[in-house]
């Protein structure tokens, strides 16, 4: 059963919080890198977390998703602003003329 390997595996403690679970604790396997951001199914992509601690953790991830998707976008914007020439004009970019590419 992977909790109770986990359990072990972490000592019994909770990677949070530093807490040792108890028995009336409610646990949960959370993936420290998301899935949602490329992260495994493997064990050493799991640890095991209180239910509280999961929901904070959760939240964090959040944010660090957001990041991530945030830089893919500006990256990708990035891209798509060096195909074209733009002069900022009252800070704003005002594109000049056709993509490079099509030159
Ligand atoms: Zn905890």
């Amino acid at each position: 059963m992977r909790v109770a390997r986990l359990i072990k595996f972490q000592k019994g403690q909770c990677n949070l919080c530093g807490l040792y679970f108890r028995e009336e604790d409610v646990v949960e396997i959370d993936h420290i890198i998301p899935k949602a951001i490329g992260g495994k199914d493997s064990y050493d992509n799991l640890q095991l977390l209180h239910r509280h601690c999961h929901d904070v953790k959760t939240f964090e991830d959040m944010i660090h998703i957001n990041q991530h998707e945030h830089r893919k976008f500006l990256q990708k914007l990035h891209k798509e602003w060096e195909k074209v020439d733009y002069k900022w004009v009252d800070d704003v970019p005002v594109v000049l003329g056709e993509s490079r590419c099509k030159r």
